[in-house]
Formats: structure tokens, sequence, C-alpha cells
């Protein structure tokens, strides 16, 4: 309502005082008696004038000074948005006329993004560190601290930092002998870099469905696509949930096949007790901004398997053998990191533990504050020998709305998500689909939430309270 924001400029300090506790936004606009926009009075701007002795009865326009800021119909969110400072709280819009049409507030609210990384440690600290030290390429002291303590901290004995998490499956594949006639079964509801990866190394991906509970893709639809050919098997562990990953590891044994674990949304998710990507071959992590602890881009492949690793070392610096400089064995990449990436990632992984903690806080928050809604159903959080962690947090949204939600939270400027298209819906991977009812299924239902961990209790109500109401 803009009238509530407007005082006359005929009318008096006490006149102004009274809008803007009428208002309770803390400023007033003046205008004329056309409603054209002479100025703005703020609650403070009103008591320094009367502590320098002016008084109540006094007009207001004598007050305001002439350079205030407004916007112009029809200029953008984002150029009104710049127009916020410090203590630019509220403009005024005004059409052409200079008549006051409309207002915007500054809320620290106004964008929730998804997730925005936390690096308030000392990633700026070890990142200047690792400047001046000037070993910027991707040798260095924290690329071997990184390596070491990420690996230790999943309980594996090799770790390999890789450019991004991409890098780190297309290498894991390539370093368990992947190669053109052989497949590869991955699940249909992932991110595409799981399944590019396969097509990377020129072999076939195998889609197959996910289980309805855990939304990971289901062993027993691995049993029925294993053939002959079959060389790995890619568990996804999805929105931080483990894979039944028991299942997966006896028929891999059975059939001797390499499990290689993508990790990418899951850094320090159990299962057994066991952290994943300690469980299969090869486990992949992605460090990406907005994953659990980030590097801005990275990634990191651990191990167990001494020949594996080696291998990995070689493919991943251009296949060149480590006894003897420029001689190369085999066609090999660059996907290194840098130490300045690994410099931050050794100081997010020093708070890794507590990143967790407050990542799980807050989608309890989400669960306790959305409990009595009942067309929503959160990821499950119960299912038998496993420890999800939180990424984003994510849910279903039982009826047959869910992007007219998106859209609605989306105009109120939160940044949700809808999950990952199933890859079997898309025609560039049609023809690599064994199985996927239920990842169509979870697929069009799903919806991620702002999950940063510094995000406010009041954020998590409103977002609550637009989902209710839908
Ligand atoms: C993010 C992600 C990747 C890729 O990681 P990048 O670091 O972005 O290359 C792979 N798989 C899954 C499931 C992911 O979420």
């Amino acid at each position: 309502m803009i009238e509530k924001m407007l005082c006359q400029n005929s009318g008096t300090l006490l006149d102004a005082m009274k809008v803007i506790n009428d208002n309770q936004k803390g400023a007033v606009f003046i205008v004329d008696e056309k409603n054209r926009i002479c100025g703005i009075a703020t609650d403070g701007d009103i008591r320094r004038f009367i502590l320098e002795g002016h008084q109540l009865q006094e007009k207001i326009i004598n007050l305001i000074s002439k350079d205030y800021v407004c916007a112009k119909q029809g200029e953008s969110e984002k150029e009104i948005f710049n127009k916020f400072e410090e203590k630019i709280r509220i403009v005024p819009i005004i059409d052409k006329n200079n008549e006051v049409v409309d207002y915007v507030e500054f809320r620290k609210d106004l964008h929730v993004p998804i997730i925005s990384p936390d690096l308030i440690g000392n990633e700026f600290k070890y990142l200047i560190d690792a400047f001046l030290s000037t070993w910027i390429s991707s040798t260095g002291e924290y690329i071997t601290r990184f390596e070491k303590e990420f690996s230790n901290y999943i309980g594996s004995n090799h770790g390999l930092a890789t450019a991004n998490g991409t890098t780190a499956l297309h290498l894991a594949l390539m370093a368990c002998g992947v190669a053109p006639g052989d497949e590869v079964i991955v699940p249909d509801l992932t991110f595409a870099a799981t399944v590019n990866v396969v097509l990377h190394c020129q072999a076939k991906p195998v889609i197959v469905d996910i289980e309805k509970d855990s939304w990971g893709i289901d062993p027993k639809e691995i049993e029925k696509a294993v053939t002959s050919k079959t060389k790995a098997i890619i568990p996804v562990h999805l929105y931080g949930q483990p894979c039944n990953m028991n299942e997966i590891m006896l028929i891999a044994k059975k059939h001797k096949i390499f499990v290689i674990e993508d990790c990418a949304e899951a850094h320090g998710a159990t299962y057994n007790g066991n952290k994943v990507g300690a469980i299969g071959t090869i486990g992949c992590f992605s460090f990406f901004g907005n994953k659990i602890i980030t590097t801005g881009e990275g990634g990191m492949c651990v191990t167990n398997d001494a020949k594996i690793a080696e291998k990995m070392r070689v493919l991943r610096d251009h296949g060149m053998s480590q006894t003897r400089k420029y001689w190369h064995d085999e066609i090999g990449y660059n996907y290194r990191m840098t130490n300045l990436q690994a410099a931050i990632g050794v100081a997010q992984l020093e708070r890794i533990d507590g990143i967790i903690l407050a990542r799980q806080r807050v989608e309890d928050l989400y669960r306790k504050t959305m409990a009595d809604i009942e067309f929503i159903e959160f990821q499950n959080d119960d299912l038998p020998d496993r420890k999800k962690v939180t990424w984003l947090v994510s849910l279903l949204i039982n009826q047959n709305n869910r992007d007219e939600l998106i859209t609605k939270l989306k105009e109120k400027r939160f940044d949700v998500r809808c999950f990952f298209i199933s890859l079997s819906q898309m025609d560039i991977y049609k023809d690599f689909v064994f199985s996927n009812k239920n990842s169509k299924y979870i697929s069009e239902r799903g919806i991620s939430l702002p999950s940063s961990i510094n995000i406010s209790e009041e954020i998590i109500m409103n977002i609550a309270e637009i989902i209710r109401k839908n």
C-alpha cells in the first residue's frame, strides 16, 4: 500500500512521524499535491533534526535534502537492487511524471540462493599463503595435504585431487580399464556427469531404475542389467543418501565388476559405519561451489588399491611416466587441481564435521516447520544401515503442481530447484535406458530448498508458509 508511505510536503515533522509510526518502515516519502516525489525522510533523520533544536511543528520540507535515491518505473530488478546501500534500505519507484507509484524494500533475504559456500574458517588465510608461496599451479604443500587429509577422512589409503568431480569419475573409469565395448551401469536419476563420463570412454552406459525409498540405484535392477560386458557400476549417493551398498558390493563381487562410487553429493555419509567412497573400488568426490565442501571447482578420487591409484596419477598428468620425464606410455589428460584450490579445501576439511552438522540442523528445522504439511514427503532419513548427510534439503511434492510451486517460490526470490531430470527423459540418453519407472516418478515430484548453513529460521518459515498455502 503506497499511501501508507506518503506524507504531503505541506506537512510537519509530526505528520511525517505519524506516517512512519503507522507504516513501520522507518521512512516516509514526501510528495507534492500531485504525489510527485520531493524527498525521503527516515525516522533517524527526523530524530537528529529535532535534537538539533527544531520543533515538531516545523515543515517536513525543511528537513529533506535533494539527493535521495529513487527508481524509475520499468527499471530492472537488478538496477533497483544496485541502488541499495548501507543506509538506503527503501527506494520509491516513480513514473514518468515523477509520481510515486510503488517502492522496494531491501531485505537480507531478497535473494536466497539454493546454497552458498561457507568460507569463514582458514580458507582465505591458506589461500593467501599458497599464493604468496608462488606455488599456485598443481604442485605444492596444500595439494599433498589435501589428498592425504581428505583420503584419511574418508578412510581410504590414497587420494588424488582432480580439476573437478567429472574428471575424477572419468579418471576412475579409465583406471578400471573401461573401454569401447564395455558396459557401465548407472542410475537413471543423477546429474548428467555420471553418464557422460561413460560415453567419454566410448563405453555403453546401461541406465537402470532407482529405489523409491532411497532414490538410489536399485540393486535388483542392477542384477537384471548385468551382462558379460559389464565392467563397472556407478552408484550415486544422491542428495547425500548412501545407496544400498551391501547388495551392490555382493553383485559386484559375484560378477567381478568394479564399483565406482559417485560421492559428489555425499561427503561424510556412512553405510554400516563406513564412509561412502571407501566402500567401492574407487570413490569420486566433487568440490564444486554448491557441494558439501568446496574448492570452487575441484574433485578427488579415493581408493585403497595402490595400483589403481598409480594408474590414475599417470593418467591425470598427461600419461607421463612417473620415473622418466616426457616419456608417455599411454594417452593421458591434464586433470590436475591447483594448490590454490587445495588450500581452500584443506581449510574446508578442518571444519567438515561442523559443516555437516550445521546442514543437518537446517534440514531438521525444515522438517519441524513443515511437519503439518500432508502433501510433502521429505527424503528418507531412516533407512537401515545408513546415515545420510544433507546436501540440498530435498522432498517430494505429492500433488501435481510442483512446477507452479517452484515458480511461486522463485518469484519471492527463493532459489528452489526441481530434481535432476531423469536421464531417460532426454533424447541423447534414450538409447541406453534399461528401466526407469521410479526415477521418472521421483524426478517429476522432487524439489530442493535453499540449504545454506546460515539460512535464518524466518526464511525457512516463509518458505514453509508458501508451500503450505499451495
Ligand atoms: C556435481 C556432481 C558431479 C560433477 O561434479 P563437478 O565437480 O561439477 O564436475 C557428478 N555427479 C554428481 C551426482 C554431482 O552432483
